[in-house]
């Protein structure tokens, strides 16, 4: 039997692993640290092998194929060996692709995955066709293909990371959003690797296949002309969305006048969900009444709670500077900003004027605030600085007056404070609701 090997034992790894044991390889787990207790109560269910806190070579060197997890950078030490022993090395979705009997919606981007996501698999499953959703966001596509029925189609959010180490997987429609700086830690700060690796998407698709991509947007323009890829393309711009009506690139107009989504940046999610289904033959009666009934996830522009005329609103998943400017651009309000957390490389330059016509005080939530305080102490009167959840929401309600937003969106990590963006969420609701008590 031929041996599997899977890197990583986290949400992707033990999708793959379980694929690959239904697909009757034997295989193996590797993971350099610890595996979740959940994940090992998988893989043991499963009856796949695995090891944590180190890699043994001696196995993984035997394999056929090896299944990379997302999170494990081209430098980690046993990616270099396997592939200096030549060692066939692919992602997760990659893998899973090749069990896929469904259609796949694969979509991309540095900011608006999730919503469009989450957006395109609402509307699909409200016109009743089965539909399944996973990837970047709830369950590994690997994972998907285990433990549901067969779908029709599958949507999945997909990260750079994810695209890494693809060969063949060629979305029946693909989607990049928009390429802009995130994450080039990981991409030797460049911005042209970092943009060519969201570009994999497009690479194996074939001339029956779509892309759907952002009209307006300089990087994918940029390197869609460079690459050339073979797919059809359909480029949708800002202004097919005027007031209350948006129309589709192929003329169809549709009502809009329902939906909870706020903001510039979600008109053009909206934008790319609808056009996924057009391009899917939904009718746009069923698009429509799907548009009206969707609710987004937390942490993205949510409003919390109104208190003495000012709304508290949770933008706590804004991790970069570009989602920063889409939730400014959002607001018609004068903004208390509470922003700030773990830098990764950014540029607040771009934001600067913006701030200075919207934001009237910025209270930094972070460990080290320097970034922020360079950026903004020439340009605003009110900077505080905090470590603390509750003191924030207290500083921001001092300089809140009725007719204000006090808005978390933080432009950076969340790690030097908190578990995860969704754990700095959370405590910002809490203190707000504290200070309804
Ligand atoms: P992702 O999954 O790519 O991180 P989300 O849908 O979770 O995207 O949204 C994350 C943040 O990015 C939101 O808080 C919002 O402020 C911002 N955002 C959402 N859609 C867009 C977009 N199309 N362009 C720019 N920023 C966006």
């Amino acid at each position: 039997m031929s041996l599997i090997v899977i890197l990583g034992g986290g949400e992707s790894g033990v999708g793959a692993a379980m694929l690959a044991k239904r697909e009757g390889f034997d295989v193996f787990v590797s993971d350099y640290g610890k595996i979740g207790e959940q994940f090992k109560e998988d893989l043991n269910q499963h009856k796949v092998r695995f090891e944590e806190s180190g890699h043994t070579f001696e196995i993984i060197g035997k394999a056929q194929l090896v299944v990379k997890s997302p999170g494990i950078p081209e430098h980690a030490q046993i990616v270099k060996q396997l592939r200096e022993q030549g060692i066939d090395i692919v992602s997760e979705i990659e893998f899973a692709s090749r069990y896929c009997k469904g259609k796949v919606i694969g979509i991309t981007g540095s900011n608006g995955k999730t919503t469009t996501t989450l957006l395109t698999h609402h509307l699909i499953s409200r016109a009743g066709v089965s539909v399944g959703i996973g990837g970047n966001i709830g369950n590994s596509f690997a994972r998907l293909l285990v433990e549901e029925e067969p779908k029709d189609i599958y949507v999945l959010e997909i990260s750079s990371f994810q695209l890494d180490d693809v060969s063949s997987f060629a979305p029946d429609i693909s989607v990049i959003l928009n390429i802009t700086a995130d994450h080039l830690d990981r991409y030797d700060g460049d911005m042209y690797k970092y943009g060519a690796a969201k570009l994999e998407i497009t690479k194996y698709q074939n001339n029956d296949q779509i892309l759907i991509m952002n009209g307006d947007d300089t990087w994918t323009n940029k390197l869609l002309g460079e690459f050339k890829p073979k797919m059809r393309t359909i480029a949708i711009h800002f202004d097919n969305y005027k007031d209350t009506q948006l129309t589709t690139v192929s003329g169809e107009k549709i009502e809009t006048k329902n939906s909870s989504l706020r903001g510039e940046h979600n008109r053009f999610n909206t934008l790319c969900a609808t056009e996924i289904c057009v391009a899917l033959g939904i009718d746009i009666e069923l698009i429509e009444s799907g548009l009206k009934s969707f609710k987004n996830a937390p942490h993205r522009l949510e409003s919390v709670a109104v208190i003495d005329k000012v709304e508290y609103i949770n933008d706590s998943k804004a991790t970069n500077v570009e989602s920063v400017y889409y939730a400014l651009l959002a607001m018609d309000q004068p903004i208390v900003w509470i922003a700030g957390g773990k830098d990764k490389g950014n540029d607040y330059s771009s934001i600067a004027k913006f701030v200075e016509q919207k934001v009237k005080a910025i209270i930094c939530l972070g460990v080290d605030n320097e970034k922020l305080l360079d950026a903004f102490t020439p340009i605003i009167k009110v900077i505080e600085e905090t470590q603390d959840t509750n003191e924030a929401l207290r500083m921001a309600q001092s300089y809140a007056q009725a007719g204000d937003v006090v808005m978390l969106s933080p432009a950076c990590a969340s790690f030097d404070l908190f578990n995860n963006y969704e754990h700095r969420g959370e405590l910002f609701k809490k203190a707000v609701f504290d200070l309804l008590r």
